[in-house]
């Protein structure tokens, strides 16, 4: 099933810029974290920092679609 996969945000390790977004089956999620990024805006290339993205947006999607009078 291709719902393995969950959305990744890369953000630099030293000023928390995001970098990029990639989608990485959850099994991976927590492999490989020890790799460069080249951040634009320290200049030179950083660890990477990995947060799921779908976390966030899914808990603004939850709240904003959440009936007020359900639960
Ligand atoms: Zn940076």
């Amino acid at each position: 099933m291709p719902g393995d996969t969950i959305e990744v945000v890369q953000k630099c390790s030293v000023c928390g810029t995001e970098v990029g977004r990639l989608s990485i089956k959850k099994e991976n999620l927590f492999l490989s974290s020890y790799v460069m990024v080249a951040c634009p805006k320290c200049g030179r290339e950083t660890q990477e920092l990995r947060e799921p993205a779908l976390r966030t947006e899914m808990r603004e999607k939850e709240m904003a679609s959440l009936p007020k009078n359900n639960r």
